[in-house]
């Protein structure tokens, strides 16, 4: 049995769902700020518990497993910003296949196109590309 070092529980990295360690969480919160109207903000330790956000450790972002956020750049209100970008699994809601929401593709999404942080797309790549099609050729 491992023993409890301290009092604040342990963080598990969401990418990688390994638990980092005490440093490696301090560089992660040194990074991660928010800004909420003028009010600009350091993540709370314990809000990297809630499943709510999406970071990755140094282990992740090192190895291009997961890349860096920029909150700046997103448009949020009231749901927390990414600070870290990693592949997702999804289930398409048209064909029911799993797919990938690739880090890239959300660093797209949400910073360059400017979706709300709240939207996630319902369908696979594929079947997107198929329903673009089909109302061009309407
Ligand atoms: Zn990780
Ligand atoms: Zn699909």
């Amino acid at each position: 049995m491992k023993k409890k070092s301290d009092s604040t529980s342990t963080l598990i990295c969401p990418c990688c769902r390994k638990e980092i360690t005490p440093a490696d969480a301090k560089r992660v919160l040194a990074r991660s700020f928010l800004t909420w109207g003028d009010v600009r903000q350091k993540v709370a330790p314990e809000l990297l518990q809630s499943a709510r956000y999406q970071w990755a450790c140094d282990a992740c972002l090192h190895s291009g497993k997961a890349i860096m956020a920029e909150p700046d750049k997103q448009q949020y209100v009231d749901h927390p910003p990414f600070l870290a970008y990693f592949d997702l699994q999804k289930k398409c809601k048209t064909c029911g296949q799993d797919y990938i929401f690739s880090a890239k593709e959300q660093h797209y999404w949400y910073e360059t196109l400017k979706f709300w942080v709240q939207s996630k797309p319902v369908a696979c790549a594929d079947c997107r590309r198929k329903k673009r099609q089909e109302k061009k050729m309407n």
